[in-house]
């Protein structure tokens, strides 16, 4: 590659495919790192006084966020950032995350916690995903609808056992313009609603199942710049994939938004502004909020999903 498009001086490694720029990792870790403070401003994420729960998989982009929210928590001065990991109970896949996000969370200073499935639920998600095949096949839950379900609930414990005001979640851009296609092929305009535009862009964030407020600090940055940034950083991540991913209906969108970005670049940005104007063309109108008449968090009927699941899956 030539040198950098920004400096003229050092040697590019990264081609950022939409603006044509070759950049040096010090320009490229300066974009990254304004995409996520652009974030911050059009959505008012980071306040003084924050206690932030930080969502970790022990994957790049939950490393990405978690170095830069760091950096612009010491900056902006008086936020509390918490690293919150939630073990599933996956063998083979789990623990090498773990082991990844308490090396990140070392070299960041900060401690990790960890909230498990098993302590929490009673049932490790492989435990879970041998008792749904005990259920008639039509009704049998996919892991990721279950893990899902169940791992979200689990970071709603955990903000409000952490007692923090915010929980911020490593998703990308890929993944916010996946899931707004994902709610469209499967006609959920109700979830559309509760992936948390809120009344707009400036209140781009989402009052989350845990009444803390669900912040999206990479909601700017593409999969690939998270990829290259975690790298370029060194920052220490687990690249091992979930031996369930293959179940997921996202990896087909995944493959799908990928070809037609190669073919049409700026797809996936075109997904994730639709999204934003459907937020905010609501004007301010906030979903119905409906309460689960077991455990009392949010449900979109009677009851949530995670209590509809328990007596399923015998927990
Ligand atoms: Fe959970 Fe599915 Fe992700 Fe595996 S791929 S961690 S089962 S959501
Ligand atoms: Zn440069
Ligand atoms: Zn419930």
């Amino acid at each position: 590659m030539a040198s950098c498009s920004k400096c003229n001086k050092n040697k590019a490694v990264f081609a950022d495919r939409q603006s044509g720029l070759a950049m040096c990792p010090a320009c490229f870790a300066q974009l990254f790192e304004k995409k996520v403070w652009k974030a911050n401003r059009d959505f008012q994420m980071l306040r003084r006084g924050d206690k932030i729960a930080v969502a970790i998989s022990g994957g790049k982009d939950s490393a990405a966020m978690l170095h830069v929210l760091n950096k612009m928590a010491k900056k902006i001065g008086k936020i509390q950032l918490i690293p919150v990991l939630v073990d599933e109970g996956i063998v083979g896949y789990r623990p090498t995350c773990i082991t990844a996000a308490k090396k990140l969370c070392k070299k960041e200073g900060l401690k990790l916690v960890v909230f498990t499935f098993k302590k929490l639920f009673g049932a490790t998600l492989d435990n879970m995903i041998k008792q749904r095949k005990k259920l008639p096949p039509s009704k049998q839950p996919g892991a990721c609808s279950i893990c899902g379900v169940f791992r979200k609930k689990a970071l709603a414990l955990a903000v409000s056992r952490l007692g923090a005001n915010k929980l911020a979640v490593g998703h990308n851009l890929d993944d916010l313009a996946q899931t707004f296609l994902m709610n469209l092929l499967r006609n959920e305009p109700a979830r559309i609603e509760r992936m948390g535009t809120g009344a707009g862009k400036a209140n781009a964030i989402e009052k989350g199942a845990e009444g803390a407020f669900r912040i999206r600090p990479l909601i700017y940055n593409p999969e690939r710049e998270c990829a290259a940034y975690s790298f370029l950083e060194a920052l220490p991540h687990c690249s091992s994939e979930c031996p369930y991913s293959t179940e997921a209906f996202r990896g087909d969108v995944r493959d799908f938004l990928n070809s037609l970005e190669e073919k049409r670049p700026s797809t996936k940005k075109n997904l994730l502004d639709a999204w934003l104007f459907f937020g905010a063309s609501r004007n301010g109108k906030k979903p119905v909020e409906k309460k689960c008449s077991k455990c009392g968090g949010p449900a979109s009927s009677n009851l949530c999903k995670a209590c509809e699941f328990m007596p399923q899956l015998k927990l």
